[in-house]
């Protein structure tokens, strides 16, 4: 997916301080819409980044779409720096991109992009037959920061269709990224992160890595949690030092678990560039930019490179999704709250 805000502004993540991140808490960070621009505009709730809490260990973007019939069509756009983590609920959506890729994900299975210097990649929600409606569509996208030795490298894809399954007191989950309760998902990461998709109902006690920051979003249901209730929409941050989830959860209840290392990098974020200094984002998107004049051999070649399928015969899938400008003020850092 694609930050498609009209005007982002930038999100400069410190590094988690010495007198951040430490310790047990409970904090609700409330979603917000975010206005998307685009004739066939998405219903996007936002989580991440916040100002205070922009990242939860390398995770630094969470955005949950639907559940609506509003199909996904967004063109080709490119990022640098980070991993796209796809993680449809309801819906396939087909995913083509600069390496070549053109896959179709759907529920259950995950997609991994990884941006290094610099990709461009397409989504669009697979239609149904003509004459039938378009099933609900439902899904998070989130990003994972690339630590500064990997975030140049050469970029790269994958789909897992099988991730494993574990099961402890009370819930059952999916391991997406990481590992949860001794059992490893297949994903590449680039730093230690933890992502999982859990399902639980009654009393259940899930087992964390206590050096991790963590974050939950409830999907569906709603749970308690150190005396607080946690229902769709915001997300629970739950800081770090925890050896455990205890939680009691209506029946029904689905979740994500996100957690990482505190990140100990500074991050500059703009609109779909995750870099370090003012300079590298204004090259990055001057580079997008440049890519709109080239002919196809050349683009093919260039930075971002060629998403197939999305020439001038393409009809409704012709184009490519311009970057916005850049603000008036200069990209400055931003404090870190927790
Ligand atoms: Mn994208």
């Amino acid at each position: 997916m694609t930050n498609l805000d009209i005007s982002p502004q930038h999100e400069v993540c410190p590094p988690a301080g010495a007198e951040g991140s430490a310790g047990p808490c409970l904090q609700v960070w409330p979603e917000r819409e975010v206005p998307l621009g685009g004739v066939r505009a998405m219903n996007v709730q936002r989580t991440l980044p916040q100002r205070g809490l922009p990242t939860i260990g390398a995770w630094c973007f969470l955005d949950s779409f639907g559940p609506d019939r509003t199909a996904m069509s967004v063109l080709p756009h490119p990022h640098i720096g980070l991993q796209t983590v796809t993680w449809p609920l309801a819906g396939h959506i087909r995913h083509r991109d600069s390496v070549g890729s053109d896959v179709v994900v759907r529920p259950g299975e995950l997609n991994i992009m990884t941006a290094g210097r610099g990709v461009s990649h397409s989504e669009f929600a697979v239609l149904p037959p003509a004459g039938e409606e378009l099933p609900l569509q439902r899904g998070l996208q989130l990003w994972v920061a690339l630590p500064e030795g990997e975030r140049h490298r050469q970029p790269a894809f994958e789909q897992h269709r099988q991730l494993p399954q574990v099961g402890g007191e009370g819930y059952t989950a999916t391991v997406m990224m990481g590992e949860l309760a001794g059992v490893a998902s297949p994903a590449t990461m680039f730093t230690p992160i933890v992502g999982a998709d859990i399902s639980c109902g009654g009393a259940a006690v899930l087992p964390l890595n206590p050096d991790f920051e963590h974050g939950i979003l409830v999907l569906d249901g709603g749970l308690a949690l150190d005396g607080q209730k946690l229902l769709p929409g915001p997300l629970g941050y739950l800081g770090t030092g925890r050896q455990d989830l205890r939680l009691e959860a209506r029946p029904g209840t689905r979740f994500l678990l996100i957690g990482g290392e505190p990140f100990q990098e500074e991050l500059l974020m703009w609109w779909n560039f995750v870099g370090r200094t003012h300079e590298e984002v204004e090259q990055a998107r001057e580079d997008w930019e440049a890519q709109a004049e080239l002919p196809e051999p050349e683009t093919a070649a260039a930075r971002y490179g060629l998403v197939p399928g999305h020439g001038q015969d393409a009809g409704a899938e012709a184009g490519r999704i311009p970057a916005p400008p850049l603000p008036a003020v200069r990209l400055t850092p931003r404090k870190r709250a927790v």
